[in-house]
């Protein structure tokens, strides 16, 4: 039984429909066997921008589960609208005052709002607003949602993450924006865990294989040695195994994949560029609405890349640079395998 493997995503296939699918197979999994009964903790699922928030809170709603997605700093919600005033007539207003995650003067005081120093980040500041909602179209996963029926009004928390530096040392460029639902009220204990997780996560990360760093969340909540999940124990165990046998990079091979998704001129120019093994940087006149393109992908992919514009002469030049983070990311996932199949040797008895 590998819940995770037998989902991969095959051309044409909805990515969303994919990924709810993925966690609810999941939840299924770990009631059948008892990790997840009444009282435990609702497990966290962790999601990339470019994941549908709402659309996957909606599917979601009423199961025991927590779902944080990363979203785009261009973002708006909105908050619920005011009651009703005795007297007013017609059909209620459904949006209150806009939210916006791009613009600080369309934003109300945070509901939560907390700081920590954390060794990586530096001073870490979180701030939390609940209630809020998207608007939805008839579009997407709601083109077919009956047109005498009104497209749901789904709520969740928007938290903002605002740290001095990266690991790396660079400064970041923009604010990190995510998206929670789940059963249990927010306050402040959970916001302080989200932010953690996510920021663990974040650094733990490679790119590509998701499902196995899925699969070792969900070990790992199961907690040690339980039935029912040997077979994804094993499977786990092969992988990493298959994973630390490949050669490692070479000191001076700076090649990066870009991950498909598409596959426009400009992605494949930064697709050679970025697979170039000497080539570190790269400096790319541009006009605006290609350098956004470009900021998106390096941005969505979280490519070891520095791009900022210089803007001298039009058009303004992009310039790309590969950042050390490339290495130190690669070092910091063999270090987490290595540990994974050191406690999956030791807790889950995987022979070796
Ligand atoms: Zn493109």
């Amino acid at each position: 039984m590998d819940p995770i493997e037998a989902r991969r995503i095959r051309p044409g296939q909805d990515h969303t429909d994919v990924t709810i699918v993925q966690i609810t197979d999941l939840l299924a999994d770990l009631q059948a066997t008892g990790r997840l009964a009444v009282g435990y903790p609702p497990p966290l699922v962790m999601l990339d921008a470019g994941n549908y928030a709402t659309d996957i809170s909606h599917a979601l709603a009423g199961h025991p589960v927590q779902v944080l997605v990363r979203l785009r700093a261009t973002r708006v919600f909105y908050a619920d609208p005011e009651p009703r005033r005795p007297g007013e007539m017609g059909a209620g207003k459904r949006h209150g005052r806009e939210f916006s995650c791009s613009d600080p003067a369309k934003r109300h005081a945070p509901d939560i709002a907390l700081s920590a120093d954390s060794p990586r980040y530096g001073r870490v500041r979180v701030r939390a607003w609940t209630g809020l909602h998207q608007k939805l179209n008839r579009t997407g996963r709601w083109t077919g949602h009956p047109a005498d029926e009104r497209l749901p009004i789904v709520r969740g928390t928007v938290i903002q993450i605002v740290v001095d530096r990266l690991p790396d040392g660079r400064k970041p460029t923009k604010d990190l924006w995510l998206w929670h639902t789940g059963p249990a009220p927010v306050d402040t204990a959970l916001v302080d865990l989200l932010w953690k997780a996510y920021l663990r996560r974040k650094l733990a990360r490679t790119a590509g294989d998701r499902a196995r760093v899925l699969a070792m969340a969900t070990l790992r909540a199961a907690g040690g040695h339980q039935a029912g999940f040997g077979e994804l124990a094993i499977n786990c165990a092969e992988r990493i195994r298959a994973l630390l046998a490949q050669p490692q990079r070479a000191p001076g091979d700076w090649s990066i994949a870009l991950p498909a998704g598409c596959a426009c001129e400009l992605c494949e120019v930064l697709g050679t560029f970025l697979r170039h093994p000497e080539r570190r940087a790269l400096d790319w006149p541009l006009a605006k609405d290609k350098r956004r393109h470009v900021h998106a992908r390096i941005d969505d992919a979280e490519l070891p890349v520095l791009h900022e514009t210089r803007r001298q002469s039009r058009p303004y030049t992009l310039v790309l640079t590969k950042t050390e983070a490339l290495f130190e990311r690669e070092r910091l996932a063999r270090e987490r395998d290595q540990a994974d199949l050191a406690w999956l040797t030791d807790e889950w008895k995987v022979s070796t």
